[in-house]
Formats: C-alpha cells, sequence, structure tokens
C-alpha cells in the first residue's frame, strides 16, 4: 500500500513517514503542494496525509485538485495532517473532498486507527466495484439474451418490432424505400411428424444459418418471427434489391438439400417467400408493410411454395419473373 505525505515541515513529514513505515506502508514524501500532485500523478498512491498549510498552495487547494485529477469510479483517502483542529478547518477539509482529520503531532496510535479504517473502506469500497462490474456484465448479457432468439441464435420477435420501428422512422425521414420479406418453411408440420421435433429444431436452425448467410450488409436484420416463419429488413432497399436477396435465400435454403421425403411431393426442404416494399410515411404504420409482405406469402403458397412473390402495397402483387 503506497501512501502519499505531503507536508513542508521536514520533522513532521519524517517522523509521519517513519510510522507508516512501521505499519507496513510505502510512504512518499513531497515537500510542497504542486510537487504532491505531480507526485499524485506519477504513482497514485493509496492514500494522502495532507498538510495544511503550506507555502504557496495550501492543502484545501491540493485536496480540491486531487479530487479532479482522479478518473471515474477512483478514489484516495485523504486524511488531513494539521496543527489548525478549529471546526471551522474541519469542516473546510471535509468539503474540499477531505475524508478525516489528524492532528499535529500525530499520535501513532490515532494514525494507526486511522489508516486502519481507510483501509477498511476502500476494500469495501473495491468489492462494491467489482460488484457494480458483475452486474454490468450481467445486464448486458441479459440484454443480449432478450434481442436474440434461443433457438437458431438469430434475432427474435423483440428485436424485429424493434428495429423495424426505427427503420420506418429512418425512412421517412430520409424518403428512401424500406423492404421486408417473409419466408415461411414449407410443408413444415409434415416435416416435424415425420422427423420428430429435435430434427425439425435442427432444420429451423439451418434454414437461419442459410438465409443469415445471404445478408451482405450490416443494416439488414434476419429475424425468427416465430414458429417456423422468418422475416428480414431491408432498410433502404427498393423492391429489386429485396427481391433479389428474397430469390437468394430461397435458393440458398434449397441448395442445402435437406430431404424432406413427407411433403406431398417429396423432395428437399424449402421456404416460400412473401416481400413488400414501401417508402415510409407519417399516414401508414409499419404493420402495413408486414401484412404487404404476409399477403404475398400467402399468395407464394398458392402459386404452389418454394417461390417469392412482391407485393407493392397499394398497387399489387406480382410473382417475381424471375421465378414461375
Ligand atoms: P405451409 O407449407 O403452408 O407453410 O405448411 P406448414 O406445415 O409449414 O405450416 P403450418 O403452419 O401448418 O405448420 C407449421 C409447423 O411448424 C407447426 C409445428 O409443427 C412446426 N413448428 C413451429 N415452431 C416450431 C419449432 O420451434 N420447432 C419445431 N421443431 N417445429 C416447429
Ligand atoms: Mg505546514
Ligand atoms: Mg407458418
Ligand atoms: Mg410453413
Amino acid at each position: 500500500m503506497k501512501a502519499l505525505v505531503i507536508e513542508d515541515t521536514v520533522t513532521s513529514a519524517t517522523l509521519v513517514c517513519h510510522q507508516l513505515r512501521k505499519m507496513g506502508l510505502e510512504p512518499t514524501h513531497a515537500k510542497d503542494g504542486s510537487l504532491g500532485i505531480e507526485a499524485f500523478k506519477a504513482s497514485r498512491p493509496d492514500l494522502i496525509l495532507l498538510d495544511i498549510i503550506m507555502p504557496g498552495m495550501d492543502g484545501f487547494e491540493v485536496a480540491r485538485r486531487i479530487r479532479q485529477l482522479e478518473r471515474d469510479g477512483e478514489w484516495t483517502p485523504i486524511i488531513f495532517l494539521t496543527a489548525r483542529t478549529s471546526d471551522e478547518d474541519l469542516q473546510r477539509g471535509i468539503e474540499v473532498g477531505g475524508d478525516d482529520y489528524l492532528a499535529k503531532p500525530v499520535s501513532e496510535a490515532v494514525l494507526g486507527a486511522k489508516v486502519r479504517a481507510m483501509q477498511r473502506i476502500a476494500q469495501m469500497r473495491y468489492s462494491l466495484l467489482v460488484l457494480t462490474r458483475k452486474l454490468d456484465d450481467a445486464n448486458s448479457e441479459l440484454r443480449r439474451l432478450s434481442s436474440v432468439d434461443g433457438l437458431t441464435g438469430i434475432a427474435n420477435r423483440r428485436e424485429f418490432d424493434e428495429t423495424l420501428l426505427r427503420e420506418w422512422r429512418r425512412g421517412i425521414r430520409s424518403g428512401r424505400p424500406l423492404s421486408l420479406l417473409v419466408a415461411d418453411v414449407d410443408y413444415f408440420k409434415q416435416f416435424n411428424d415425420g422427423y420428430g421435433h429435435q430434427v425439425g429444431d435442427e432444420c429451423l436452425k439451418a434454414v437461419a444459418r442459410s438465409m443469415q448467410s445471404e445478408l451482405k450488409r450490416p443494416s439488414d436484420l434476419l429475424a425468427r418471427f416465430g414458429g417456423e416463419e422468418f422475416v428480414v429488413v431491408l432498410p433502404e432497399t427498393d423492391i429489386q434489391g429485396a427481391a433479389a436477396v428474397s430469390e437468394s435465400m430461397r435458393r440458398a435454403v434449397e441448395a442445402m438439400g435437406i430431404t424432406h421425403r413427407h411433403a406431398p411431393v417429396p423432395g428437399v426442404v424449402t421456404v416460400s417467400v412473401g416481400v413488400a416494399s414501401l417508402v415510409p410515411d407519417r399516414e401508414r404504420r409499419p404493420e402495413a408493410l408486414i401484412e404487404a409482405a404476409d399477403k404475398a406469402l400467402y399468395e407464394a403458397k398458392r402459386g404452389g411454395r418454394n417461390r417469392v412473390t412482391i407485393k407493392m402495397p397499394g398497387i399489387g402483387s406480382a410473382p417475381l419473373p424471375s421465378k414461375a
């Protein structure tokens, strides 16, 4: 434990340093306020013993400056060391950031007791810091967990809702189109019934992975909407761009080649995708985009599944030209 003694009277400083050394501390002596501040900056002591009456900068000013120099969360106990023991001095000392007061000539027993008390406070404070850090870590982990889907590890519904709303508002400001796609695994009930729920879960994880691998922009968000339905938010993306992403995702899922012999026509696991795009405005809500993409998805299912259908709200829907 390092102690810094800031004291202009050499005899007093020598005595205090000697006593501190006897207590097992490592004292450094600074003979005026400015030197004391420099020593504080250089060695960051665990305890400061500070004289009040010194030529140049007095102890009150030194304490005030040291408190300003401390970084966030840092605290160095300061014990004023002085012949002056009026109530007013004591009050002022605490006001400028001092923690305790010791009358000169310093009694070894009193110094020892005060040093131990400060050590105890420092220890408690340290424990509190460790605990606070653990709490912060736990909180950020909780925040992360609350936004992630437990099965697939992609964003969950909550995160999707937040992102869509945020991007909707951004779209209103920027006037750029916002696209949304909804993908649903084809004949997944039969897959689950035929292979079992666990294989079904593995399949959903694989579908999430393959869809994620088709997203290139950091602002794009793939989320699990629920069950075997996935959604993708594509900010600043027009319908052509969104249709291209949808088609590449559809193809990626098909290309995994996960056997699905329980489908009406046995083959591999596929997804149907509905896409919608619009420029957000104040007259509508983001739900308008979800509804439009949902309608497009319904038409993709009706049209035979494993396909992409696009919908421009207010204009109508059409199958993606490149497919069918
Ligand atoms: P369609 O092609 O029309 O989409 O038919 P479908 O069978 O995929 O659609 P449906 O909505 O009838 O069935 C969805 C099934 O997805 C129901 C359930 O068995 C399965 N499912 C939903 N959530 C999960 C999940 O978390 N894990 C697993 N293993 N299966 C799920
Ligand atoms: Mg003095
Ligand atoms: Mg479904
Ligand atoms: Mg389905």
